[in-house]
């Protein structure tokens, strides 16, 4: 691959399970527990923000206490190695990315560590617990919310991510199961710019059959064996 151009890496919950935080699907975990339309959803947020800060604290506690796996301590390297062609584009809100090495990374769902004021959209690092009456630090409005993207909320750098779509000639997708848009309409991007295209997941996802090459098995197996194939060390 010496001399191949730029590589699109899109990641979902998937990269981040065997680190111990659930997918959406996992049976028993926290999103089962919950309502995704009273927890993740603006609307949500208006009618409960007690409930949804204690399902968003719940899982900062979770992503606090996980470590990064085999897999993004793969893509981390591969990233070291390869900086400026290697684009990480997550929908995951851990930062076992970054906790692996990742120097640049897309969150377009947002960050868990992260919190946002809904009233003069100041940023600021999140405390563990977060709670409705937390005064924002900037403006001192009770407008406190994570710094997640919900559904029926635009997601983040998107006219960044769109402009490496349509310059890259490998896009990859890693445990995403292709079923939360815009996310799982970059495999048609980056087809329509004329760039290879492969699935690693567990199994295959909702959009499998838009990849030219798919291969399944755990992040944590799959990841690093393609990225010691990519440097050319297998
Ligand atoms: P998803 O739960 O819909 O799909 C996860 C995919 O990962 C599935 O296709 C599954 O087969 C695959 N998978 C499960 N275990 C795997 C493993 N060990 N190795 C490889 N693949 C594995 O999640 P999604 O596609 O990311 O999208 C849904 C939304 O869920 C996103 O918005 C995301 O923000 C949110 N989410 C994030 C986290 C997180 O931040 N860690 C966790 C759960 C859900």
């Amino acid at each position: 691959m010496a001399g191949a151009g730029k590589i699109v890496i899109l990641t979902g919950a998937g990269a981040s399970a065997e680190s111990g935080l659930g997918t959406f699907r996992d049976a028993g975990g926290l999103w089962q527990k919950y309502d995704l339309a009273k927890v993740a959803t603006p609307e949500g947020f208006a009618r409960n923000p007690a409930l949804v800060h204690d399902f968003y604290n719940a899982r900062r506690a979770n992503a606090l206490a996980a470590v990064p796996n085999a897999a993004h301590r793969a893509l981390a390297r591969l990233q070291a190695d390869w900086s400026d062609k290697v684009v990480l584009v997550t929908q995951n809100i851990d930062a076992l990315h970054e906790r692996a090495g990742s120097h640049t990374v897309l969150h377009m769902h947002g960050e868990i560590e992260r919190a946002l004021c809904a009233a003069c959209g100041h940023r600021w690092q999140a405390p563990a617990e977060m709670r409705p009456a937390d005064p924002c630090p900037a403006c001192g409005a009770p407008a406190t919310r994570p710094d997640v993207v919900w559904f029926g909320e635009i997601p983040y750098h998107m006219e960044e991510i769109y402009g490496h779509l349509a310059g890259c000639t490998l896009f990859v997708a890693l445990g995403t199961s292709g079923s939360v848009w815009p996310a799982a309409g970059f495999v048609a991007e980056a087809r329509a710019a004329g760039a290879e295209t492969l699935e690693l997941n567990l199994e295959p996802s909702d959009v499998s059959r838009a990849f030219h090459r798919r291969r399944y098995g755990p992040a944590s197996e799959v990841v690093p064996a393609w990225v010691t194939e990519v440097l050319g060390e297998g």
